[in-house]
């Protein structure tokens, strides 16, 4: 039976290996801290699991004493507080194995992007990862996950082939397809609101050279070029990753000199091929946007590749873009700091039979803004899809936009069977 609950020295963590911290002790704000700067979490206590027995634990503690319950890895997803509750660190089991010969990784659940890239890159491979190497896996895999491979592999939750899963009534369970199936199929992009996820395999893939980096044109190019973009994205390959970004470039420098403090148009390529495929697929794209301020794109490995994110005040997702879109992003260019417009498709829009919940998978191009801009929402409206992915949405509010109707209401049925009273609450869950 659930405990009134009063203040956090009523919280006991029989037998937790890990560390415990509380408010006021040191590395409590550390560990509390979300990248979030309108998140400030100030959870009872804050605990750092060394292991699933931890977690199950501290899950067991906040159940007993009835307060909220959180998971943070690294504090990129966390949108939401946990005040007054037991929040999870479980950056400390952040193990990660690679089987070459079946091409899978295994990851404990604190692992970060760039622990698997580097495990993964003496084997010629690759997973689905995203911008930024210190993005946790799985909190990213959960939400989608949606990297510079998706065109030609799919969302990272595509390649999940296991989980296991710490449930809301403390039993720890093995998730694949053939073991609680709904399961599998709800984690594979219905977030974190189903179990806390302590083991996570996936494919990886043949990957291992690629054709990346930045291209930097004049601002004065950014309305020829989103229109060229717009008609060439339909013929690029699966191979090809690109995204169109209006961008004020820091006076920094670091920045190089030709692009210093300039309002540019950067062009962003990731391609999971040669130089010259490459070459011959961008030329339409380069002669569209004119002379070059400056050409970073080369060959790389794709454990060197860094694109970089922007972060996200505004996204929409639209299965087809108007001149009237285009306008209006080239308008917002000169109110923001950043506009990133990035192509979907390929594999992504291709999910197998029994592909996981991600939606709106025939959205042909995301937008996202870095500034809020008064009247843009209402601008694009018209226009897109209405969906949203939930790795780039900081509302949890927003979580039903993630998935059509048919998949938002199977996530509901699968909530009903594995957390019947609502105990993961904090953050994207989708309601019982
Ligand atoms: C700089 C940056 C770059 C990014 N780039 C991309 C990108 O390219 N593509 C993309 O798809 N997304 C991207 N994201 C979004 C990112 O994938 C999400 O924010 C994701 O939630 C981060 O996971 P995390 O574990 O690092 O974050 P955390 O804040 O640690 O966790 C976020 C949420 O994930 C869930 N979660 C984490 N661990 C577990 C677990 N073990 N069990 C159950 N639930 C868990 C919880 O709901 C938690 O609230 C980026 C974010 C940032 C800040």
């Amino acid at each position: 039976m659930s405990q009134p609950y009063t203040t956090q020295d009523q919280i006991r963590l029989p037998g937790f290996a890990g560390a415990v911290h509380l408010p006021g002790e040191a590395g409590y704000d550390e560990l509390r801290r979300s990248l979030n700067p309108s998140v400030d979490s100030r959870p009872a206590l804050v605990a750092e699991a060394y292991g699933a027995a931890d977690i199950r634990t501290a899950l067991l503690a906040a159940r007993a004493h009835g307060v909220p319950f959180a998971v943070q890895a690294t504090g990129h997803g966390t949108h939401a507080a946990c005040d007054d509750g037991i929040l999870v660190r479980t950056s400390p089991m952040a193990s990660v194995l690679v089987d070459p010969g079946r091409r899978i990784a295994r990851v404990g659940p604190g692992a970060r992007w760039g622990d698997v890239i580097a495990a993964a890159a003496p084997f010629g491979l690759a997973p689905l990862s995203g911008s930024a190497p210190s993005v946790g896996v799985t909190g990213y895999t959960l939400g989608g996950g949606l990297g510079w491979l998706a065109r030609a592999y799919g969302f990272a939750a595509d390649s999940v082939v296991r989980a296991e899963v710490l449930l809301a009534d403390g039993r720890h369970v093995t998730a694949d397809a053939g073991s609680h199936p709904e399961l599998f199929w709800a984690l594979r992009g219905g977030g974190g609101g189903f179990g806390v996820v302590t083991s996570l395999e996936f494919r990886l893939h043949p990957v291992s050279r690629v054709y990346s980096g930045f291209a930097y044109f004049p601002i004065e190019a950014a309305a020829r070029t989103l229109t060229a973009y717009r008609d060439w994205i339909d013929d690029a390959p699966d191979e090809l990753s690109t995204a169109v970004v209006f961008k004020r470039m820091p006076d920094d420098e670091q920045v190089p000199a030709a692009v210093r403090g300039r309002h540019v148009v950067l062009l962003k390529v990731v391609h999971a091929g040669t130089a010259g495929e490459a070459g011959r697929l961008l030329a339409p794209l380069f002669r569209a946007a004119g002379p070059a301020l400056l050409d970073e794109t080369r060959e790389n490995t794709y454990a060197a590749t860094a694109m970089g994110g922007t972060p996200n005040r505004h996204m929409d997702m639209f299965d087809t873009v108007p001149d009237a879109v285009i306008g209006t992003l080239v308008r917002t260019a000169e109110r923001a700091q950043t506009v990133e417009i990035r192509h979907w498709g390929g594999a992504m829009g291709r999910p197998g039979p029994d592909a996981g919940p991600v939606g709106h998978r025939s959205t042909r191009l995301s937008v996202i803004v870095d500034t809020p801009v008064p009247g843009l929402a209402e601008e694009l409206r018209p226009y897109a899809n209405g969906g949203t992915f939930l790795n780039f949405l900081a509302d949890p509010s927003r979580t039903a936009a993630a998935y059509g109707a048919a998949d938002h209401a199977r996530l509901r049925d699968v909530k009903r069977a594995y957390d019947p009273d609502g105990f993961f609450r904090v953050g994207h869950v989708v309601p019982a």
